[in-house]
């Protein structure tokens, strides 16, 4: 007989909870982790991910550390069970135990219900959305050197034209503002125009800045790229800009250096142990990316520049189906599938559960349980190498097996 479901999580006796003091994690043996099994291909590509987790931290650490997995719930299924589309539960668990994974959610289109995932990162202020986009040997991909691309995209979660507040044409609210800018602001706008703001402040992004950089630093990455539209929104994009140099400057100016620095103190050659920091406009960056790949390294970038490029990227190494991702905060973070619910493979045992597994990955990375971390990717690697895929890689590839979801699990553990 199973549990009856509940909204709040039951945590077994044995776990504890991961603590968060003075800008620090501090992750016990036993953690209590939260996760959201998804929707549609959730629970496939969840209970694929949970096998090859629990098998890296088993092998990396023979029985001393394991993870307690504790569910809670969101999406359609937490409608159906709850009519909730997130209860109150939810989000406590996540503030609570701080490191949280999740599987897809749907979103329904149009009117009534806004976006779980939105939902989750704004309640929770999981201002970065960390996107690490690098190629796996054999994924197929449509460029000629993919592995000279090994990037991790800072993307602004919170702000920018996302936050949200927007105005549809002709509403009395769109005819108020619209006058108000060609009266009081002298910033006349045509009369049928819907509008959207695009706040961007000094605190959001240099949060998000200091996290990019301090990520740079603990991963031996040798340069941060500031990516925005300054040269036409100064002040917003611009300010974007400015705001993340400021931050190298004054809180790390023993480890970064500027590009005018590097040429006029150090010939163009950076340091051992230096960090440089430079900026590109975003519309060159997208040619940059594909043209001199090598050159980029960590991208710090407001919201709408962050979703473009970070799709564009995992498209480059072919990277889409197993991309994974990151919603994180200060001392609290959500690791989440990149793709949707793919309704139409659910309940299949079809789909590719890497982008979850790599997520998972990023998480104990963030725990700082390298060891399982390492032996993760080690599994996935060579599972591919080997040419035993999921049928999104297989219809790519020549003389491919074949495998299932689950089946592809547990080939990631064979080959740990
Ligand atoms: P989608 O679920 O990502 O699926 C689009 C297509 O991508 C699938 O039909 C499949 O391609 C391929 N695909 C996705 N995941 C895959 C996997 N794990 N393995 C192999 N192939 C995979 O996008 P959608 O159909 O536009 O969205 C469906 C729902 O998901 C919507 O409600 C949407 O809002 C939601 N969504 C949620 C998130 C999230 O929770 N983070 C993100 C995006 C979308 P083929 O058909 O070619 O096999």
């Amino acid at each position: 007989m199973t549990d009856k479901p509940t909204k709040q999580p039951k945590v077994p006796s044995w776990g504890e909870r991961v603590k968060y003091r003075s800008g620090q994690l501090h992750v016990p043996d036993r953690p209590i982790i939260p996760f959201i099994e998804g929707d549609g291909i959730g629970p496939d590509i969840w209970r694929a991910t949970r096998m090859v987790t629990d098998a890296a931290v088993e092998r990396a650490y023979g029985g001393e550390r394991r993870i307690c997995w504790t569910q809670i719930y969101a999406g359609d299924r937490s409608i159906e069970l709850f009519d909730e589309w997130i209860p109150e539960e939810t989000f406590e668990a996540i503030r609570e135990f701080r490191v949280a994974i999740k599987g897809p959610l749907t979103t329904p289109v149009g009117g009534g219900r806004r976006s779980a995932n939105v939902t989750l990162r704004q309640t929770l202020d999981l201002y970065a959305c960390v996107r690490p986009v690098f190629w796996v040997p054999g994924v197929p991909c449509p460029v000629k050197e993919p592995r000279k691309l090994d990037v991790v995209v800072f993307r602004e979660n919170t702000e920018d034209v996302y936050a949200g507040i927007e105005f549809e044409a002709g509403t009395p609210e769109a005819e108020k503002l619209a006058s108000f800018l060609a009266t009081e602001l002298d910033s006349p706008i045509r009369e049928d125009s819907g509008i959207g703001i695009k706040p961007i402040s000094r605190f959001g992004t240099q949060r998000l800045m200091r996290m990019a950089i301090r990520y740079a630093i603990e991963h031996d990455r040798r340069s941060v790229t500031l990516v925005h539209k300054g040269n036409i929104m100064k002040f917003t994009e611009g300010a974007f800009r400015d705001w993340g140099y400021e931050v190298a400057a004054a809180e790390f100016a023993d480890v970064t250096l500027s590009e005018q620095e590097l040429w006029n103190r150090f010939e163009g050659c950076l340091p051992e142990g230096c960090i440089l920091v430079k900026d590109r406009i975003a519309d060159a960056m997208f040619q940059q990316v594909l043209l001199r790949p090598a050159e980029y390294d960590v991208i710090v970038t407001p919201n709408l520049n962050g979703d473009y490029i970070s799709d564009a990227l995992a498209a480059q190494v072919g990277g889409i189906g197993i991309a994974p991702g990151a919603n994180i905060g200060d001392g609290r973070a959500l690791f989440e599938a990149t793709h949707g619910t793919a309704p139409k493979y659910t309940g299949m045992d079809k789909v590719n559960p890497g982008s979850l597994v790599l997520s998972a990955r990023m998480m104990l990375d963030y725990m700082g349980w390298d060891e399982a971390a390492d032996l993760i990717l080690t599994g996935l690697r060579h599972t591919i190498a080997q040419k035993t895929v999921t049928y999104d890689l297989e219809r790519q590839m020549e003389d491919a097996y074949l495998v299932k979801c689950s089946e592809f699990g547990e080939a990631i553990v064979e080959n740990m």
